[in-house]
């Protein structure tokens, strides 16, 4: 079984859906530099102030400062069972970095599961998409919406739009895919670790057809 896992895609391929279904059914830890800079931001740390200027223009937040912050959550003991790398790496740098770091920790990569989703599909998804301000939860103004209009199924908590899911910050997050993370692919491939997966379908399938292949 495969419990090292790095998780890619462009924004709006589904991959923190997908990263909590597999932490629950698996027993992950569920690492998101993403959420961790958004707790870093809610909390009003260096570290939030710093990212947010980054985060909130749609720009990658610079590689020192996201690797420091993974090597140190790697370090954890959570991660013994396996772990999900969600959001992380994003730039070649970022990935020389974790090759060296999961050698030293004995914690090596064993799969690079790829979401690949067209264009316009990415596009809808990202400025409908919601989050749950409170547990992170995430709904689509059309296709996933709450029981009650505003409010998280979960917990109760606010919908709210995140700050950088509009058009201008999309364009400059899709582009920097495009240019820096589209590049990690051939990265893995090399290494024999990718495995690509359609996120077009839906999120049910997308989850079974991961489970299977994990188990295989
Ligand atoms: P996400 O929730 O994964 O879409 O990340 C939100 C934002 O956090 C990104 O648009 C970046 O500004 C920043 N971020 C998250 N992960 C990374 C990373 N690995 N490298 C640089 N910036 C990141």
């Amino acid at each position: 079984m495969k419990l090292n896992i790095i998780l890619m895609g462009p924004p709006g391929a589904g991959k923190g859906t997908l990263a909590k279904q597999l932490k629950s059914e698996f027993n992950l830890a569920h690492i998101s530099t993403g959420d961790m800079f958004r707790d870093a931001i809610k909390a009003g740390t260096e570290l939030g102030k710093l990212a947010q200027s980054y985060i909130d223009e749609g720009h990658l937040v610079p590689d020192e400062v996201t690797i420091g912050l993974v090597k140190e959550r790697l370090s954890n003991k959570d991660c013994e069972n396996g772990f999900l790398l969600d959001g992380f790496p994003r730039t070649i740098p970022q990935a020389e970095a974790l090759q060296e770091l999961s050698k030293e920790i004995q914690r090596p990569i064993e799969v690079v599961i790829n979401l690949s989703c067209d264009n316009n599909e990415l596009v809808r998804r990202i400025s409908g998409r919601r989050v749950c301000k409170v547990c992170g939860a995430p709904y689509h103004i059309d296709s996933a919406k709450p029981k009650i209009e505003g409010k998280c199924d979960l917990c109760g908590g606010e919908l709210i739009q995140r700050k950088d899911d509009n058009e201008e910050s999309l364009k400059v997050r899709l582009g920097d895919y495009n240019l820096k993370t589209k590049p990690l692919l051939d990265y893995y491939s090399n290494l024999g670790l990718l495995k690509s997966f359609n996120s077009l379908q839906g999120k049910e399938s997308l989850f079974d057809e991961v489970k299977l292949f994990l188990k295989s």
